[in-house]
């Protein structure tokens, strides 16, 4: 028999990577995965059983890895999603652009119908895409990413969420795939165009913590100085070309360059462009309308 108090301050003298009040939380992250043990029962000193190497996962902590590749796992809007290093760690401020899509849905497309579609772009763990084939049943859902470890995590974190989404190889920023879609306008439709593609600037390495430097997918989260917009330029000409007549394009964006962002949109052609904070009070999301002069 251990004691779970014992063990709680014994690992917790052990991460010395972390500050004390997110060490504790790490530990008791630890705890509850590997031995069920919660908060409360460590308050009360319950007593276990299970013995548990914990050396290879401090040092793995000591040494920066985020918590999440240890497990292999994270939550994302009350789910289970596996985790590795060819896909970020899904963030809060994502699970509100979810939030945000899910409740905007409703007013954009009141009438209840079956044949609703959104495309997730650059989908990586499949977070998105996947909360919202569950949140939203009435929609199809489409993702892309150009990473195919990330679609092989983003489909097993389908299968294990009994999600229906169709994962398609595919990079945005490829020349000939937009041409191809300007060419074929009809070939896809979509209702809503969702994204949280790469918008962190080289320039901000010094900024970024040890943790998501050293180990986060550099694919999924860097472009270069020079076109920090690069995503949404592509983003902004795929979605005019395949969303609906009234379809919404919603986007997480870098909090620096927000009126840069949803210029793109505007010059572009698309209305109701709105900046939206996060629960930072950050500028973290863009949102637009296309309405199309045909009304097709
Ligand atoms: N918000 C993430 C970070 O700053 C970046 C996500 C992204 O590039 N899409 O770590």
């Amino acid at each position: 028999m251990q004691s779970s108090k014992q063990l709680y301050d014994n690992l917790l003298q052990q991460i010395t990577a972390y500050e004390s009040q997110e060490a504790k939380e790490i530990v008791f992250w630890l705890m509850d995965f590997y031995l069920g043990i919660k908060k409360i029962d460590i308050l009360s000193d319950k007593s276990f059983e299970k013995a548990i190497d914990w050396t290879n996962i401090i040092e793995r902590l000591n040494n920066n890895e985020p918590i999440q590749y240890i497990l292999g796992e994270t939550e994302f809007y009350g789910r289970r999603f596996l985790v590795n290093n060819s896909v970020l760690i899904p963030r809060p401020e994502t699970e509100e652009l979810v939030k945000y899509i899910v409740d905007k849905q409703k007013n954009q497309f009141p009438v209840i119908s079956n044949q609703l579609s959104i495309l997730d772009i650059g989908t990586g763990s499949g977070c998105i895409a996947i909360s919202i084939a569950k949140e939203l049943p009435n929609f199809k859902v489409s993702a892309y990413d150009i990473s195919k470890k990330a679609l092989e995590t983003a489909k097993k974190n389908a299968e294990l969420n009994k999600a229906d989404v169709t994962f398609e190889k595919i990079d945005i920023l490829k020349p000939s795939f937009i041409h191809s879609l300007i060419q074929y306008p009809l070939r896809h439709s979509f209702n809503i165009i969702v994204s949280n593609p790469p918008y962190v600037m080289k320039q901000e390495i010094d900024r970024m913590q040890k943790n998501v430097l050293d180990f986060e997918p550099h694919l999924a989260l860097f472009v270069e100085d020079s076109e920090p917009l690069i995503f949404f330029h592509a983003i902004a000409n795929f979605a005019f070309n395949n969303l609906t007549d009234n379809g919404l394009v919603a986007v997480e964006i870098n909090e620096a360059l927000g009126e840069e962002t949803a210029n793109v949109f505007r010059r572009k052609g698309f209305s109701k462009v709105e900046i939206i904070k996060d629960i930072h009070q950050k500028d973290r999301f863009v949102s637009a309308v296309l309405h199309k002069k045909d009304g097709k």
